[in-house]
Formats: structure tokens, sequence, C-alpha cells
């Protein structure tokens, strides 16, 4: 048994609590305030293929460390998650490296929407929390351009009921963009290249698509105004369409190249502080559906190529729980949609039973982050030197205290 005592709730009443466990330990929570343990719905944890970058030892400690015990894992490793046989390669690889650390980190995955492999939709859509397709290009080779493909992709997921998610970028806008930033190398080229109307005309065309079929539609990694509009527009219209944004499009914006370089692009980009403004909005106003943390790292040596070489993506599962709690210490959101967005919206989009896990956070822990004490196998954040006002300071994952030392 587990005893909680005496933390306070997102509501603000204090209480104790008991949880079902092998093992005997009682937490004095005064001081702490207990929430429902997080859900990453958009994760790139790398394996297979790609473990340099990150696996699941280091990942699953990460999560745990940002109050995080569900993660839904993308399927862009190499070889990519498209077929059944690959989906059950990735679910052993994974069981294997979580019991080697004992974290029994709750896990979904993705199958990827490859136009030569569409006959596998049917075989892995018990094994699966969703179908992933990308519109635009990103880390792999999954790229979906051609309208045909994309009307089938939208079609098998209404017919078998799956939630399609989408990386909304128009590949053929993006491509045909490129001549305009010919001999460009700075890295905030990547954001004018991959501007909003790339975000806004796949958006527009994915929602089009929804309509048609009647597909539920998850529109990920939302950073622009237009977006924003266009989803609030769609959603207004009755259509089954739902939108995550990410921490760093809430926390980062163009104005960051300057200091980081490619260790903030990401597909897709970074964004104008209009645009983060209008996300902070768009939480205020319950448009948005989910944040999901996108946590997608690379080495700090791949990190440091040159723009145009160098990989997108950055990390972010263990730091989106602090960014948010100190924002809620600064008014800008409440506990209560941190628990929405990351947690009670995810169960409803992804129609997933509820579990007995929790994070006690301390609202007023104050320490920076620092590179070094990071879990992640990537070992750097764009957020490093932040100091922030709020931590997890315990996960309770299936019966099991993690204490976050
Ligand atoms: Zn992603």
């Amino acid at each position: 048994m587990i005893t909680i005592k005496g933390a306070a709730t997102a509501e603000g009443s204090v209480i104790d609590l008991s949880l079902e466990s092998d093992e005997e330990s009682v937490i004095d929570a005064k001081g702490l305030t207990l929430l429902p343990a997080l859900i990453d719905s958009h994760v790139h944890f790398r394996t297979p293929g790609l473990e340099h970058k990150e696996n699941w030892e280091t990942a699953a400690k990460a999560a745990l460390y940002g109050g995080i015990t569900t993660v839904f894992d993308m399927p862009n490793t190499i070889p990519p998650t498209i077929t059944l046989e690959r989906l059950a390669e990735k679910e052993t690889l994974i069981q294997q490296q979580l019991k080697k650390i004992g974290i029994p980190l709750h896990f979904g995955l993705y199958l990827g929407a490859d136009k030569s492999h569409f006959d596998q939709i049917q075989r892995c859509k018990d094994r699966i929390v969703g179908l992933k397709v990308f519109m635009g290009s990103s880390t792999g080779n999954l790229v979906m351009d051609d309208d045909n493909s994309l009307h089938a992709a939208f079609s098998l997921a209404a017919s078998h009921d799956l939630l399609l998610a989408v990386h909304a970028e128009d590949e053929a806008l993006i491509h045909e963009r490129k001549s305009l930033f010919e001999g460009r190398t700075d890295p905030r080229t990547h954001s004018e290249l991959r501007n909003d109307e790339v975000a806004a005309r796949a958006t527009e065309k994915a929602i089009g698509l929804s309509r048609l079929y009647k597909t539920r539609l998850h529109i990920l990694h939302v950073g622009t105004k237009r977006e924003v509009q266009i989803i609030k527009q769609a959603k207004k219209e009755g259509l089954s369409v739902t939108m995550e944004t990410t921490p760093h499009h809430l926390f980062l914006t163009v104005d960051d190249y300057a200091k980081f370089g490619t260790k903030v692009q990401m597909n897709p980009p970074l964004r104008s502080k209009e645009d983060a403004a209008a996300l902070w909005q768009a939480i205020q106003d319950g448009v948005i559906d989910t944040i999901g943390s996108d946590h997608a790292p690379h080495t700090l040596q791949e990190k440091a190529l040159p723009y145009g070489k160098a990989p997108s993506g950055i990390p972010g599962v263990e730091t989106t729980l602090p960014l948010l709690l100190d924002a809620c210490n600064q008014g800008r959101i409440s506990l209560k949609q941190i628990i929405y967005l990351m947690r009670q919206r995810v169960q409803q989009i992804y129609r997933l039973d509820s579990n007995d896990d929790y994070v006690l956070v301390d609202m007023q822990k104050k320490m920076s982050i620092d590179e070094s004490k990071l879990k992640t196998k990537c070992g750097w954040s764009p957020y490093a030197g932040r100091e922030l006002k709020g931590w997890p300071v315990y996960t309770i994952l299936k019966g099991k205290v993690y204490e976050l030392k």
C-alpha cells in the first residue's frame, strides 16, 4: 500500500490517498500537489535504428522525471513502423528495454501510413493508438503528398474507426518555396521556408478529407494563429477535428534562432511571438485539445551541423511539465488546464482507460534546467539554464513510487 498524506489537489483541497501496491510506503505530501500522471501522446523514442539519439531505457526515465507515465511513439524509426511485423518487433524491443530498467511505462504505438502498405491498416488496427500521416517531410521517409494516397488513408482510417494524426505541412509548397531561399544559410530560413501558408494549406486539405470521409482527425503540433483559426472553424462546423500544440511552440519563438541556431530547428518550425500568444489564448478559449512534447532528440554532434544538414527535432518529454508548472505559477495556465490538455482530453480523443498513476509536484520548488542532470540520452535541452518554479518530485507508476532526485 502507498499512502499519500496531506497532498493538495488541483482544486485546492487537502487529501490523503491510499493506492494498492506491493510496496509499503508513506509519502508525507505536505506542501505538495497531487495530479494524475500525464500522458505524452507524441514522442519519438528512436527505437529501432536511431538509438544513438535515444532509446526506451533513457527515454522512460526522462518521461518519469517529467511526470509522464504514458507515451505514444511515432513510426518514423529505422525501419519505419508500417507493417504488423514491424509493429510487433518494436513492441518486443520496447518491452525488453523497459524490463531492463524496471520502469513499466504505459505506451502506445502509431502505425505509419504508407502508400504501398495500406493493407496493413486493417491488420494493425487493434494494436495501435492511431494512424500517422506525414503530409510534409520530416525525419525518415514517410511523406504522403499525393492526393490519391491521402484519400485512401483518410477513408481507411474512417472505415476502421481509427484516429488519424497528421503532420500538416504542404510538401509541394515547401518544395516550390525552396528556390526563394537558395544560398541562405541562417537557421531562421527554416521558419520562413515552412511558413504559415505551408501549414494552413495542409491543414485545410486534411480538414476537407475529414469532412468527406468523416475521419476522426487529430492535427499535430499546431504552431500558428492561422491553423488555430482554421481548426476552430472546423470544430464549429461539428467536424471530428482536434488539435495538439507543443511546448516549443508555446515557450520558444523565431527569436530563439539567434541564441540556439539549428538546435531549435524542428518541423513544423518555430513561429512568431504573435503566433505563440495566439496559442496561449487558444488554451484559455479551450480550443486546443492536447499538448504533446514531440520529443524528437538528436545528438549535439548532429545538431552542430550547419543549416541544411542539421536534422530537425528537439527533446522535450522531461521538461514539458516543469515549463507548464512555471507558467502556472505565472498565471498563464491553470493546473486544471494542464490536466485537461495532458490527461483528460487525451483519454477522450484516444479512448483510453484510466489508470491509478499520479505525480506529486512541488509548486514552490525553484530549480534551473541542468543539462548534466537530464535523463534523455541526447543530454541537452533548448531550455537549459531556465530557472523554473514548480517541479515534479514523485511519480507513481503502476503502484511503484519513483522519487525524482
Ligand atoms: Zn513528431
